[in-house]
């Protein structure tokens, strides 16, 4: 079991204890389990395996939920789940994955006009018999059916990054254990870092007999989270994985290893680009090495032949790069776009790394919709060595999430004041809590805590989460109105997209960044997996106008800290380096790199 496996079993455990309109404390924390766990880097199995921690040193988890994980990862089943599935209909849980249809509307929609598959739901949309039930509307029946249209098309069904991650790390750990294995490399857009990813490519390097490579591949048949065998042959194998991602491993020679994985690991677009180049220089490259082209230029089209010629590299991409005059090309920066420009110029950017980020300033605690505490986010952001932190609860509109008032607000900053002088008690403060809060863009214009308030803040993300079906030029101004108030730092997840679940909402993007870049506002990359807002290509453009980026982790748990490689890693896709990216800063250096705003900077 993945944590993104128990996490998928947790939270379906809350869509149907909700569904049942079962005590709302209960799926609750059902909910917060499995949005915690679904953001853990480390695996559950891993540590539960550890005879000297528990599952209840996780935050949110109690002794209840911490047994019930227990018989999940013995027997890779929930009693409970079993139970609640056979009381509830399979085709509402399709309809329950529809973006604005929580369960309790669901069970309106069952109740009401026996639906009990998205074809259903499809069908009595197109009818026109949802908007009649009390709740929906024409508006929110028109919003169904995009739903459905958004959630059919093939493209939003790829796996997110995040998740398989989660399995190719416990795929290398257990390929790892099988001896005969001497390289292994995930390739693929995996290792390109896109944002979803459709199957996952394993390549393995063993001693080169036909023994070993069969005994590779049976090792992978005998991983325990294999569902199926889809193909079996002497060099590569594919099976269905955990989340029912697709695997194809493939067996790999030593001389070849370097160019198998160059060619694995595409784009498509970026490999047409890298052949082209060699033909022009009398080369072939294909997944077994780059050669000389024999009797090139007689018209003997030798590409198909496969090896022609004198094998000139192979070993490693850096060879296979060379052997066509240009530097090794990061993984993240090949989608055929002018990676091989700046390649040639030997201007290829120094991509900013993990290690590179100094603070996170968005996140959430107890006070609104986080699952730890002010103290709890603290610990966990000095454990990862970070320098400085913002805390930006939710402002009063977000009702949902219990925002704050300007009342509430104050008494959480005379806490992070009391937190920071008992920081510092030891001499140098490990860490620095900033005062700081998400506000939300009002429907109507402005924002939901008044200046005077925004003006005492160290720092002030502002976000759109309602009204976002609001016409396109609405949207835009809502957004630059925020833009031009003096205290807002940065706009958070400035499109509002959710990966495979939402389209962004419509706005006029350059006219953001322009604005931004106007009045010195960051934008933000916010590192939710699901989120990763701004995408590449509106980052790369943001900095392009002038605009510094932070990447974010939105966290809402202590695990959700560790999402920063994600954004980190769209980043690196869009070209940005260190010194485009704000929070890789000093704390000082940061602040006087603020618009000019708050009396308190
Ligand atoms: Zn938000
Ligand atoms: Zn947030």
């Amino acid at each position: 079991m993945t944590n993104v496996d128990i996490a998928t079993i947790l939270s379906r455990v809350a869509d149907l204890l909700e569904f049942k309109a079962e005590n709302t404390f209960r799926v609750r924390a059902y909910r917060n389990a499995a949005h915690t766990i679904g953001n853990m880097v480390e695996s559950l199995a891993r540590l539960n395996e550890d005879s000297g921690r528990s599952l209840t040193d996780i935050d949110g988890i109690g002794a209840d939920l911490a047994a019930k994980i227990q018989v999940l990862l013995n027997t890779g089943r929930l009693p409970l789940l079993d139970e609640l599935e056979k009381a509830v209909p399979s085709g509402v849980f399709a309809i329950m994955r529809v973006p604005g249809l929580g369960p309790k509307k669901v069970k309106l929609l069952v109740d009401q006009l026996g639906i009990d598959s998205l074809e259903g739901l499809e069908a009595a949309c197109r009818a026109g018999q949802v908007q009649g039930l009390k709740g929906f509307g024409e508006k929110t029946q028109a919003a169904i059916l995009a739903a459905i249209a958004f959630a059919k098309s093939p493209e939003h069904s790829r796996t997110l990054w995040n998740d398989a991650d989660s399995t190719v790390q416990i795929l290398l750990a257990w390929m790892q254990t099988c001896p005969q294995v001497h390289q292994i490399e995930a390739a693929g857009s995996w290792r390109r870092g896109r944002d979803t990813v459709g199957d996952i490519d394993i390549l393995v390097e063993c001693d080169g007999t036909r023994e070993s490579a069969q005994a590779v591949m049976n090792h992978l048949h005998e991983w325990s989270e294999i569902t199926a065998v889809l193909l079996s042959g002497d060099t590569k194998t594919s099976v269905r994985g955990p989340q029912e991602i697709q695997i194809d491993l493939r067996i790999v020679e030593h001389a070849s290893f370097g160019a198998a994985l160059q060619y694995f690991t595409g784009s498509k677009e970026h490999n047409i680009r890298l052949r082209s180049r060699a033909r022009d220089r009398g080369l072939t490259i294909n997944e077994y090495g780059v050669y000389r082209l024999a009797g090139q230029g007689e018209g003997g089209e030798s590409e198909l032949a496969g090896k022609v010629g004198e094998s000139l590299a192979g070993k490693t991409e850096g060879d296979v790069y060379r052997a066509v005059g240009l530097p090794w090309i990061p993984p993240e920066l090949r989608e055929g776009g002018d990676e091989f420009l700046l390649a040639e110029r030997g201007k290829l950017p120094v991509l900013v790394t993990l290690a590179d980020i100094r603070g996170d300033l968005h996140m959430h605690t107890t006070a609104t919709d986080g699952t730890a505490t002010l103290g709890e986010m603290t610990r966990a952001a000095i454990e990862r060595g970070l320098e400085y932190i913002a805390i930006t609860d939710h402002g009063k509109r977000v009702t949902m999430a219990h925002g704050l008032d300007a009342k509430h607000l104050l008494k959480q900053w005379a806490e992070i004041d009391r937190l920071n002088a008992s920081l510092a008690e030891d001499g140098a403060p490990s860490l620095v809590v900033l005062k700081g809060i998400e506000v939300d863009m009002l429907e109507k214009g402005g924002l939901d805590l008044p200046d005077d308030i925004l003006e005492q803040a160290d720092w002030v993300v502002a976000s759109l989460h309602y009204g976002q079906s609001q016409p396109r030029a609405r949207i835009t101004e809502r957004i630059i109105e925020a833009i031009e108030n003096p205290y807002v730092s940065v706009i958070g997840h400035p499109t509002g997209r959710l990966i495979n679940r939402r389209q962004a909402y419509d706005v006029d993007i350059e006219a953001v960044i322009a604005a931004a870049a106007r009045t010195g506002t960051f934008l933000e990359i916010n590192a939710n997996p699901w989120r990763l807002d701004l995408n590449e290509h509106h980052a790369a453009a943001a900095k392009q106008a002038g605009v510094k980026l932070v990447i974010s982790t939105d966290a809402h748990a202590t695990s959700g800290l560790g999402m920063m490689r994600c954004g980190i890693l769209q980043a690196r896709r869009a070209g940005l380096e260190s010194r485009d990216i704000a929070n890789t800063q000093t704390l000082t250096a940061l602040q006087s790199a603020m618009k000019p705003g708050g009396a308190s900077r």
